[in-house]
């Protein structure tokens, strides 16, 4: 559920030794103890289903070089305005939740009728930009990995009607969003399935689950900060005269990971022939503004 009345701050800080180059994730575990978010069909609470999958994204984040920190709340909640707080310069913020749906539809008994993924971002992020580029390859990577998008939220109903900004991938706009609004850094709200649907509850708790759906994550979270550090590598070496000055950002980072990091990128992330392309939307979209696809809601609204 995306409801979150919250309370204490607990911080994990995963081990294992970070390329210098690797981003800090902030991997926020939804709900806790004292308010645990929605109930599963079998009445295993949200937040634990979160604690599962956030670790495992950790875990998964870390073995592709991220550095990452777990924001989860132990024995007491943690209050949406404060879940970025203990790392306000972390470079990406990802919070896992799972699913309810309306009361009235549970009342109604329409639980199996529910199920898939849901991405949520908010335009009132100081960075909705590269909030949404991280939220389509989480996408991206999710239905290659065989999930299926719940459209769901979409619903022009009260209590739902968050438009979509990319159907095909399961992408909501959600300003209001607290942990996505208040957050300093790009943040993206994942959902990672119905927990009121039994089948989709027993499926999202089996071990192999939690993993495909940590890797799908976590490629998808790479995959958008190694374009970032390659926008960074690009806007470097195009700098007249082609050296880098001793005050540069990149000044710090070694020529031979500046170059592996390139080639990493290039390899997995760039179709063939279209690197100037790519490059060439990068540089259109503002690093601070909204993105053109925040204004193609299907329901038109703004
Ligand atoms: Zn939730």
């Amino acid at each position: 559920m995306l409801a979150s009345v919250l309370l204490t701050l607990g911080l994990l800080a995963l081990g294992g030794a970070a390329p210098a180059h690797a981003a800090h994730v902030l991997v926020d575990a939804g709900h806790g103890p004292e308010h645990p978010g929605a109930t599963g069909a079998s009445g295993r609470p949200e937040y634990l289903y979160n604690q599962d999958l956030a670790a495992a994204l950790a875990r998964a984040l870390a073995a592709l070089g991220e550095r990452t920190t777990r924001v989860e709340g132990i024995g007491a909640d943690i209050p949406p305005d404060q879940r970025a707080a203990g790392a306000p310069d972390a470079d990406f913020l990802v919070s896992i939740h799972h699913d309810s749906i309306l009361a009235r539809y549970l009342e109604a008994g329409r639980q199996t009728e529910f199920a898939g993924y849901s991405i949520f971002v908010s335009q009132r992020n100081p960075h909705p930009a590269r909030s949404l580029r991280c939220a389509r390859r989480i996408g991206e990577r999710l239905r290659a990995a065989g999930e299926r998008p719940s459209h769901y939220h979409a619903e022009p109903v009260e209590g739902e009607n968050h438009p979509f900004v990319d159907r095909r991938l399961g992408i909501h706009r959600y300003d209001g969003l607290a942990v996505l609004r208040i957050a300093p850094m790009p943040a993206v709200l994942v959902e990672a399935g119905v927990i009121v649907n039994p089948a989709e509850e027993a499926r999202l708790g089996e071990p192999e689950t939690v993993a495909r759906l940590a890797r799908a994550i976590a490629q998808g979270v790479h995959a958008c900060l190694a374009e970032r550090r390659a926008d960074g590598i690009r806007l470097d070496l195009e700098r007249p005269g082609g050296r880098r000055s001793s005050g540069s950002p990149g000044a710090a980072i070694s020529r031979k990971c500046m170059q592996w990091l390139a080639d990493t990128y290039k390899r997995q992330y760039m179709p063939p022939f279209a690197t100037q392309a790519t490059h060439a939307r990068h540089r259109a979209l503002p690093s601070n503004g909204p993105a053109e696809g925040w204004r193609s809601s299907r329901l038109g609204r703004p």
